[in-house]
């Protein structure tokens, strides 16, 4: 009898081993969707930019309110849906928005506020997510059954005048900031202002510089082009684009890189980390944007309304109901990855989702946080391999993340 069972163990073994070595085009569509769901939940995802506390700042913490961190019907990101994709360490965007330049404190005291919420998020709800200034510390917090918060900071604004807050937010857990967002600051020129510093100013020269001294990630997301060759020559360290796109797909998004510009960052070791957000990966809803928007205006001026009028609501309401948004497909994000892999390698791509801060506008198929498994099994029709996936999911975003701790290092 024993004998009998043991030959059945290893007859069983065997079958799983073949199933297990069964080529990808010869899967079942079944197969590869199984197969794709089992990778996310394999391998850690990691995310550039998601913007959880910008969508969540004006909550107040109570026992009820913190359910929707783990469970929401709005938005893409919440517990459930992280899980359920397999994202593991998705980046918690510290969004300091341009207006807030302006303030005697560059936003300083708005980026600690959203800050002191991701803290918050960790102590409140600490048998599911956990803080995490390091890779290692997301190895960790995943064998603990948790998904990491890292944070990082887009809009160097709140820096001001002062180096020393680069230390600052590297202390209280940034490990990225996007030099500016859609105007340009004291730092730099963004991609979406005209030219002031033609690229980055005096003082952005020194926080790129401390930057890598301190053990920051420079982000060259939203940056001008003139800004972003700038960084290139002047970093001692790899950089990322936490969330940015090719320019190829979309030719008017001028705050997606060119392919000139994502072969340079391929060359600095750096990663970009792909955005979903429609308008930044296909041009047909970037040339509606633009002419939606100038025709909305205009028939808000006709009727002198302006866009905050109750009345303008409805207007605006009927005008996206006669004229609705073009649709893209899931494999457009793929058709970015593709590029990029072509351009630069594979070890210079990964994801960036921007979810959480597009107001929806996601790819069919890829529209919240669980739908990773779905981008993956996307990956694997096109011919990605496992050990592919596994650097465009986590190894590329980390090597990026440890040498810059590493160069911080050996600086000091
Ligand atoms: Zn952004």
């Amino acid at each position: 009898m024993k004998i009998h069972n043991a030959a059945a163990v290893i007859f069983l073994l065997f079958l799983i081993g073949c199933a297990e070595k069964k080529p990808v085009d010869r899967m079942t569509d079944e197969e590869l969707q199984v197969y794709a769901d089992k990778l996310a939940h394999k391998f850690i995802i990691t995310d550039g930019h998601v913007d959880l506390p910008e969508r969540l700042k004006g909550i107040k913490f109570t026992e009820d309110s913190i359910n929707v961190v783990m469970s929401s019907k709005k938005g893409e990101f919440d517990f459930v849906r992280a899980k359920k994709g397999g994202l593991t360490a998705p980046f918690m965007s510290i969004y300091v928005p341009s207006s807030y330049q302006k303030e005697a404190d560059f936003g300083k005291a708005y980026a600690d506020s959203l800050i002191n919420w991701v803290d918050l998020i960790a102590k409140k709800l600490p048998d599911h997510f956990a803080l995490a200034l390091t890779p290692a510390d997301v190895q960790a917090n995943i064998n603990n059954g948790k998904i990491s918060l890292p944070k990082g900071m887009e809009n160097g604004a709140p820096i001001g005048n002062d180096l020393k807050n680069v230390k600052y937010f590297y202390d209280r857990g940034v490990r990225y900031i996007t030099l500016t967002h859609s105007q340009n600051n004291q730092i730099c020129d963004s991609s979406g202002d005209t030219a002031k510093w033609n690229g980055l100013s005096p003082f952005g020269r020194q926080v790129v510089e401390e930057m890598n001294r301190v053990g920051i990630m420079v982000d060259i997301s939203h940056v001008d082009d003139s800004t972003f060759y700038q960084v290139m020559k002047l970093a001692k360290a790899p950089c990322i684009a936490s969330h940015s796109s090719c320019r190829y797909f979309s030719p008017t998004t001028r705050r997606d890189m060119t392919d000139d510009m994502i072969i340079a960052l391929g060359k600095n070791d750096g990663v970009v980390a792909v955005n979903f957000y429609t308008a930044f990966i296909d041009s047909t809803v970037a040339n509606y944007q633009s002419k939606s928007r100038k025709q909305i205006e205009a028939i808000l001026s006709e009727k002198k309304l302006t866009a905050q009028d109750p009345l303008a609501g409805a207007l605006i309401a009927q005008y996206r109901k006669d004229h609705p948004r073009p649709t893209v497909d899931i494999e457009r994000v793929v058709d970015h990855i593709d590029h990029i892999k072509t351009l630069a390698g594979i070890e210079h791509v990964a994801f960036g989702s921007d979810f959480d801060g597009v107001d929806g506008m996601l790819p069919e198929g890829l529209t919240d946080a669980s739908m990773y498994p779905n981008l993956i099994y996307h990956l694997l029709k096109r011919g990605y391999t496992e050990n592919d996936i596994e650097k465009i999911c986590y190894k590329n975003f980390f090597r990026v993340w440890n040498k810059v701790e590493e160069v911080a290092k050996n600086s000091k």
